[in-house]
């Protein structure tokens, strides 16, 4: 289990992380999401080992956790680390790469070890080119293999398909987890894409400016959407006030996605279309509404100009309000 206790870490003077708690049992998946610049690669990097802490502690299991002050070498067995910025060897194959912390005591087995991993980072194709001749999204699968090679206790991930082609991306994510959890290796998941982690993630750690803003179940956080902040990773939304669109005069603003807005036959709330976005299996229609744009999604193409009525679902009131 990792431990995480009332960390803060500063780079120079301002704090780049404040007071972050948490922790992950084994098999566990937790993601960090977060604007860039939130301090997502730090966290990993603090937690790998590579910088003394300014205070709080990290334990896994009942180690300890310790900066370059006590460790001369970051990052201990148990645990690998996948940074943005992935370090292969480019004038070996991806099998070598793979291999290259693998004994060479049994070669059939490190060989069957070397095939089971080019295939869950989905390389069979490339298998035996080197490295250099490979692309952005290769290399970073081919760094995500090497990082499984030896099996980590817990294994960092630092927006681990950024430079994947979306082609490959789902098929990937799919099969990168599942091994994940099928072998119980703990996982810890920088990004700011909640498609890395929406269905995938265990929980979900927010940074803001270094402060930990909310933690929780993606299903969770989604419905409980407490701040722009947080729909924003999830969704488009749009923030009405409570008077706007009930009867109560209470103060206070709803967050309401696109998909909880209903085109009805009558109701108090009506809208301008302005415009529709074909998006596959919907559309998203923009709405003039109280001289602001609202979005919600339907089935069919509105023509622009059409005033149509909309309802929103009585229970988002009770879910979703942030209070000022
Ligand atoms: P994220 O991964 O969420 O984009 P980072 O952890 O990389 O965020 O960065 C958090 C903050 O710390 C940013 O303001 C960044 O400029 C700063 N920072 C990151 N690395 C260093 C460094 N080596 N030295 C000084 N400041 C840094
Ligand atoms: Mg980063």
């Amino acid at each position: 289990m990792l431990q995480v206790n009332n960390i803060s870490f500063s780079y120079k003077v301002d704090s780049t992380l404040k007071n972050i708690n948490f922790s992950i049992g084994q098999g566990e998946c937790l993601a960090i999401a977060g604007e860039s610049g939130s301090g997502k690669s730090t966290l990993l990097k603090l937690i790998h080992g590579e910088y003394d802490l300014k205070e709080g502690e990290i334990y896994w299991n009942e180690e300890q956790i310790l900066g370059p002050e006590f460790n001369l070498i970051p990052g201990p067995d148990y645990m690998k680390y996948v940074a943005q910025e992935f370090d292969l060897m480019p004038f070996t194959t991806v099998e070598n790469n793979i291999g290259k912390f693998l004994s060479n005591v049994d070669l059939d087995k490190k060989q069957e070890r070397i095939t089971e991993l080019v295939e869950v980072v989905e390389l069979e194709e490339v298998a035996k080119t080197k490295v250099k001749y490979l692309s952005g999204g290769q290399k970073q699968r081919a760094a995500l293999a090497r990082a499984l090679a030896k099996e980590p206790e817990i294994l960092l991930l630092d927006e681990p398909f950024s430079h994947i082609d979306n082609l490959k991306k789902q098929s990937l994510r799919r099969s990168l987890f599942h091994y994940l959890k099928k072998q119980n290796i703990s996982c810890i998941v920088a990004t700011h894409d909640r498609d890395d982690v929406v269905s995938f993630a265990d929980k979900i750690l927010f940074l803001y400016r270094g402060e930990s803003i909310a933690y929780g179940t993606p299903k969770d956080l989604y419905q409980h959407a407490k701040n722009n902040l947080i729909a924003s990773f999830f969704d488009e939304f749009n923030e009405f006030k409570i008077s706007e669109i009930t009867d109560s005069q209470k103060f206070g603003i709803v967050i309401v996605y696109p998909h909880e807005i209903q085109i009805v036959k009558s109701s108090d709330l009506k809208g301008i279309v302005k415009q529709s976005f074909f998006n596959g299996d919907h559309y998203l229609i923009k709405l003039g509404f109280n001289g602001r744009n609202i979005f919600i999604k339907h089935t069919k193409l509105l023509e622009r100009g059409r005033q149509i009525y909309f309802q929103i679902d009585e229970l988002i009131m009770q879910k979703r309000v942030t209070n000022f």
